[in-house]
């Protein structure tokens, strides 16, 4: 305004000192000239500063007279605006990284229950694809009647647990709505898939303990009944041998169910160890002696033990799978089988302890199964051969805490071979 003024000033006194020298026409000529000037002066600036506005990220013109103080205030208020823009837009991205990075599924939804936004979680869990689904209600994503009863309540203090199905995968999710903002609410879905599996073996294992111990504990107490309420001089020495031998079997049975457990409890608890140096033919030895016993000379047994090889582990463990393996192998092989044990290094490097026997061998369709705890392809042999159902589980632990795998190999009729493959890293070089 004040340069406007100035300029203006000049004029007029240009013009007035024209009108004192060369008449007054002359000066009024020079106003008007000037006063044209400054207008067409004005109008380049002002086309100047329209191009600008077409592009307001690059720096305002220079110098544009009058308009340079009004540009340089707009500019700086622009720059500062932009700023802002940008940090509130990286302080969004930031925002919807964390949620997309959230290992729970999230939902947001409008206060119509139609879809705004969800997590790459979520569209796992329930197969919603934002691109299509966004403003869509929920309850034609998620069909569960349980779920729409759940949504509808007026507060949600409990989480819901829904059992979802989508594609071929089943899932179990544990879903909490809430309320948020303005008028708006957010599902969070946490898949407990595997905690339940988890609950249901435990279940299944305390019902199937209590079921193993039961059956032997019911004839126990039978037979002391029978004994107990029976006149001492109605039963015959003989007799009272044979109760006596049938209880302590049923004892037995209990004992061995208990130690297997014991034993499987020990392998769950305790961490893995490394170990130390273990030779394994005196151990194999000590189970083939074992086996003979119970073998009761039915059997014929071949032995192919390296006596020096060792590996890394803990003794007491590598003892029970190397028996577990052998007294099966008793117990599946019918009278005259042969079972054939070895203890070598593989060419790889590895340590193999195998088990093979021309036994009654296992379905294809049972193998995977066979170290599940309780699994027995035939309940009545394995019972009737004192089996507690938990040495394959056992074997398969004790595998697992030395690196090692558990293989088998069977097919019915024909036999199997059950190896214990441990790594090179466990076995101990020989010192040549
Ligand atoms: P069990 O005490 O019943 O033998 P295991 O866990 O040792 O329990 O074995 C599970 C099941 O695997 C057995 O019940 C049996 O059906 C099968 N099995 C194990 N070893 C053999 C084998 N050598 N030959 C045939 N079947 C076997």
């Amino acid at each position: 305004m004040t340069k406007t003024l100035i300029t203006l000033g000049m004029w007029a006194a240009a013009a007035w000192l024209i009108s004192t020298w060369a008449g007054e026409t002359a000066g009024w000529a020079l106003l008007v000239a000037g006063l044209v000037c400054m207008i067409l002066v004005s109008a380049r600036q002002l086309s100047q500063i329209t191009r600008w506005t077409r592009n307001v990220d690059d720096p305002p013109p220079p110098s544009v007279g009058p308009w340079d103080d009004i540009l340089a205030v707009v500019y700086r208020r622009l720059r500062r605006n932009q700023q802002e823009l940008s940090d509130l837009n990286r302080h969004m991205d930031g925002i919807m990284l964390a949620a997309e990075a959230l290992p729970d599924g999230a939902i947001t939804l409008n206060e119509e229950m139609q879809v705004t936004w969800c997590n790459s979680v979520a569209s796992e869990h329930t197969g919603l694809d934002l691109a299509k689904d966004k403003g869509f209600s929920i309850f034609n994503i998620v069909r569960a009647p349980e779920f729409a009863a759940y949504a509808r309540q007026s507060e949600w203090p409990e989480p819901l647990l829904l059992h979802l199905s989508h594609g071929d995968t089943e899932r179990s999710l544990l879903v909490q709505l809430t309320r948020y903002g303005d008028r708006q609410f957010l599902i969070v879905g946490r898949d407990v898939t595997q905690m339940e599996k988890l609950e249901t073996t435990r279940k299944d294992f305390v019902a199937n303990v209590s079921h193993e111990l039961r059956t032997p504990l019911t004839v126990l107490a039978g037979f002391l009944e029978t004994v107990h309420d029976l006149p001492p001089e109605s039963l015959s020495d003989e007799q009272r041998e044979h109760y006596y031998h049938l209880m302590m079997e049923q004892a037995g049975r209990m004992q061995a169910l208990v130690d297997d457990l014991l034993t499987l409890s020990t392998l769950e608890s305790s961490p893995s160890t490394a170990g130390t140096p273990v030779r394994l033919a005196p151990i194999i030895d000590h189970a083939l002696r074992q086996a003979k016993i119970l073998s009761k000379d039915q059997h014929v047994f071949v032995a192919n033990i390296d006596p020096e090889l060792q590996i890394n582990g803990i003794e007491a463990e590598l003892g029970s799978a190397v028996g577990n393996l052998l007294t099966n192998a008793v117990r599946y092989t019918p009278k005259d089988g042969t079972i054939t044990v070895s203890w070598y290094k593989t060419e790889s490097g590895q340590a193999c302890y195998s088990v093979q026997d021309t036994g009654i061998g296992i379905a294809s369709q049972d193998i995977p199964r066979l170290t599940e705890r309780f699994y027995r392809v035939d309940r009545g042999r394995s019972r009737a051969t004192g089996g507690t159902g938990l040495g394959l589980a056992i074997t398969k632990h004790v595998a697992m805490r030395h690196g090692a795998e558990l293989n088998i190999r069977s097919r019915v009729g024909a036999g199997s071979t059950f190896s214990l493959d441990f790594p090179p890293s466990r076995v101990i070089a020989r010192h040549a």
